[in-house]
């Protein structure tokens, strides 16, 4: 006796598409085949809908622990759930994991309130070493860096760099890193001040494309260097993209990220929002958000995450736009705005699949347990019906936000049934996961 097969369904396998089923047993995919194998205790009809593997935002910040008001495990997780997102790799700067100690205590704390599967970053502090190693062992997804002093994490120097990489690289770890040249960004915030600008344009001024492109051909010089595996995080305009494909063409072991912010909107309407267009690195103009899109249609970005960094409206708006936080809510549209790309033929939603499900699961050596629609990985699954037309409302924000950048946003397309080890976890836009029922994820 099976415990579930999922019926009707097209089925989005590494082998192309499989109209069919596919028969789960003690949460693992028994079988996939295009008729049903025998009898299961439960079967869904899918209808003819699309079945994907379940997407994996390998870069989150819940602030739990932390400043829990913003957000955390429990809201957090259940947009997860709400948009298909079955893993999540979550780091919190204000509490950072930099010891073991950290990292139980968090897992522990985190396991009773996570509604969907997760890891952990920790973070790196200038030229201190000791723990690094021993959280690699214990499962850390990768280790947070930053080239500026950002939320309240040291920027690395160029020193600082030589020294974490090669230390990282010497037990064959990963680095996620912010990149943005602290010299430039603070010579820019001093022109601006004098000049005592307070508008929302003095963030594309003050967090320029230049100053992320130094970091960024810096990053990528010590990484080949060293040999550090370095995935260069939220790359903001295609120049910064050009120059992670060159040192990986001379054979750098980097990835880019990209995050739907890049791709949806253009700096000067941002800057119109004031306090709720303010992340960093910035939107860019118009064009370059096109030309991002096609660099990810053409598989020239690696991976997909939300950079999921939300604050309230009551705390965007308190301050002014110097002192409001950095950050954007984006887990729980994520997967909404990418298929509704895929409905115009932006991507394809194989590429949509893979940098948002598998080649996170690669990098965070997850693969093919998770990310992949294969026999004896996770049923970790996400219905789609590609023809759903909805729009992106407050209302429908599940993370404590309350708000997001795509109110507004008309849709195709919509994840309509989550499935985590087999259970399902959301139907039907119902929420039917519980804290506790998501578990750490650890490297194979
Ligand atoms: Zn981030």
């Amino acid at each position: 006796m099976y415990d579930l097969q999922i019926i009707n369904a097209k089925i989005l396998t590494q082998q192309g598409q499989i109209n069919g089923c596919i028969t789960v047993k003690d949460g693992k995919i028994e079988a996939i085949s295009s008729s049903p194998l025998g009898n299961s205790e439960q079967t869904l009809d899918a209808k003819g809908r699309t079945v994907l593997p379940g997407f994996i935002d390998q870069h989150v910040h819940f602030m739990d622990p932390g400043e829990n008001e913003r957000e955390d495990f429990i809201h957090g997780t259940s947009a997860a759930a709400m948009a298909g997102v079955t893993t999540v790799i979550e780091h919190t700067h204000s509490h950072p994991i930099r010891t073991v100690e950290d990292f139980e205590r968090k897992k522990n704390y985190v396991e009773q309130r996570a509604l969907v599967d997760f890891g952990f970053a920790a973070h790196v502090w200038p030229g201190q070493y000791e723990e690094l190693a021993k959280l690699w062992q214990k499962g850390i997804a990768y280790f947070k860096m930053f080239t500026c002093t950002t939320h309240g994490v040291p920027g690395q120097n160029s020193a600082d760099l030589y020294g974490a990489f090669a230390n990282i690289a010497s037990f064959g770890g990963k680095v996620l890193i912010h990149c943005e040249d602290e010299a430039l960004t603070a010579h820019n915030e001093r022109i601006l001040k004098r000049n005592h600008r307070n508008d929302g344009y003095v963030i594309k001024e003050w967090r320029s494309k230049a100053a992320e492109a130094v970091s960024v051909a810096n990053v990528c010089f010590i990484a080949k260097e060293t040999g550090a595996q370095v995935t260069l995080a939220h790359l903001s305009h295609p120049k910064v993209v050009r120059l992670v494909q060159q040192a990986k063409a001379s054979g750098a072991k980097l990835r880019a990220e990209i995050c739907p912010q890049y791709l949806f909107f253009e700096e000067d309407g941002l800057a119109a929002n004031g306090p709720f267009g303010k992340f960093t690195p910035p939107a860019r103009s118009a064009q370059e958000s096109q030309e991002l899109m096609e660099l990810v249609k053409n598989g020239e970005l690696d991976i997909l995450a939300s950079d999921h960094a939300p604050s309230t409206k009551a705390h965007k708006t308190a301050g002014t736009i110097w002192t409001t936080p950095f950050g954007l809510p984006g887990i729980d549209t994520t997967s909404a705005v990418m298929l509704t790309a895929v409905n115009k033929n932006k991507l394809s939603l194989e590429r949509l699949v893979q940098i948002y499900a598998e080649n996170p699961a690669k990098a965070l050596g997850l693969y093919p347990k998770k990310g992949s629609i294969s026999v004896g990985a996770d049923a970790d699954l996400v219905l789609v019906d590609l023809e759903k037309r909805w729009t992106i409302e407050d209302d429908l924000i599940f993370s404590k936000a309350k708000w997001s950048p795509f109110t507004g946003f008309e849709c195709i397309g919509k994840p309509v049934m989550t499935l985590l080890r087999g259970q399902i976890i959301m139907c039907e836009g119902k929420l039917l996961g519980k804290p506790g029922d998501g578990q750490f994820a650890k490297r194979a």
